[in-house]
């Protein structure tokens, strides 16, 4: 009896724990036995000191992600993948790489390690941003806010009517003690070691949706209140055209549209958009001479207008930020991509034998 009521007792959990294990189950059967390609996607190849958007992936581990990816999986290019998928195929293990954004550690610190595993990859750009003597967006806050150094206790931003105000308190100096006790913290953390932090935090969100001018007015207005000028890190430049051409010499990397200047394509009109892809497009192949048919969606923001346009701009494939394997239905508009965090050799493999083998 007892044994009873306790099953009886048990009984919500167990289910649960049993459609747990049978979903797990499916998984597990349909990763092994359903063939499936995986497009990993990675933003840097660098040793940063502090990297707030968990963007970047050490030279050291990158060479084991590569290494392993060798030993366990099928390394082939973007467009490979999507010619396969466009002819109902999909070939299993498959794994192609991406890289987002466009910065000068693809061909210094990433191509050659490519080269040496002989693994191809599809570098997205963003195309006015090349070359800059500024620094994307998200990387100037981290200038601006997060490195040691003193600032103003008292920070007001305004644009169109909308003030916001934020006051540093016991954070106005940051020594370099401080910083190397926060340098591991990252936007996703909760919480924020001080108000620094805070207030990156908050004017990322705050930024994030604006329009490019919009965000240009208030970047301008927060290096006056720092009182910094606005050249770019030499860690976090982008590359400028001749880098451009001999990421691609060797054509093992492959260069893909990423805009003109990394909007959040659903917020924008049609015409809007329009200019933003084909504007890229363009510059780009009047860079490298060759057709760019590869696209990835800033922020993997996009929606039906963006999937039209691409189409009648000549692009054959568009990446999105959907974790997911793809399979052979998969829409070559929409392929998903996992993102790949700064992983050990031993991690890396764990998670990577997780997504090909369920
Ligand atoms: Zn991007």
């Amino acid at each position: 009896l007892d044994i009873k009521s306790q099953v009886t007792f048990d009984y919500g959990n167990g289910k649960t724990q049993m459609l747990r294990k049978w979903s797990r189950a499916n998984r597990i059967i349909k990763h092994r036995l359903v063939p499936h390609a995986l497009i990993l996607m990675y933003h840097r190849v660098e040793a940063l000191e502090n990297d707030p958007h968990l963007l970047a992936v050490t030279p050291e581990n990158f060479a084991s992600h590569l290494e392993v990816i060798q030993q366990y999986a099928s390394p082939i290019s973007l467009a490979e993948l999507t010619q396969a998928i466009r002819k109902g195929r999909v070939p299993h293990r498959a794994v192609a790489i991406t890289f987002d954004d466009g910065y000068t550690d693809n061909l210094y610190k990433a191509k050659p390690l490519l080269e040496r595993f002989c693994i191809p990859a599809t570098v997205f750009v963003t195309a006015s941003q090349m070359g800059g003597r500024q620094e994307f967006w998200w990387d100037e806050l981290d200038r601006l806010l997060l490195q040691p150094g003193r600032l103003p206790p008292k920070l007001r931003l305004g644009f169109n009517g909308n003030i916001r105000e934020w006051n540093l308190s016991d954070a106005v100096k940051y020594t370099q003690a401080d910083y190397k006790c926060d340098k591991t913290w990252h936007i996703e953390q909760d919480g924020a070691p001080t108000a620094r932090q805070r207030i990156f935090r908050e004017l990322f969100d705050w930024l994030f949706n604006l329009p490019e001018r919009a965000k240009h007015t208030l970047l301008d207005d927060l290096r006056e209140w720092a009182g910094v000028e606005a050249t770019a890190r030499p860690t976090h430049k982008t590359m400028n055209s001749e880098e451009l051409i001999l990421l691609t010499e060797t054509n093992l990397v492959n260069v893909g549209a990423h805009t003109m200047t990394h909007p959040v394509l659903a917020t924008l009109s049609v015409g809007e958009q329009r200019s933003e892809i084909q504007q890229s497009r363009k510059h780009l192949e009047s860079i490298l001479k060759t057709p760019v048919t590869s696209f990835a969606f800033p922020h993997g923001s996009n929606n039906a207008e963006t999937i039209s346009i691409l189409g009648e701009s000549g692009f054959v494939c568009a990446c999105n930020s959907h974790p997911e394997p793809v399979w052979r239905n998969a829409d070559p508009f929409q392929l998903p991509r996992v993102g790949v965090r700064n992983l050990d050799k031993e991690t890396f493999t764990h998670w990577f034998k997780w997504w090909m083998n369920g």
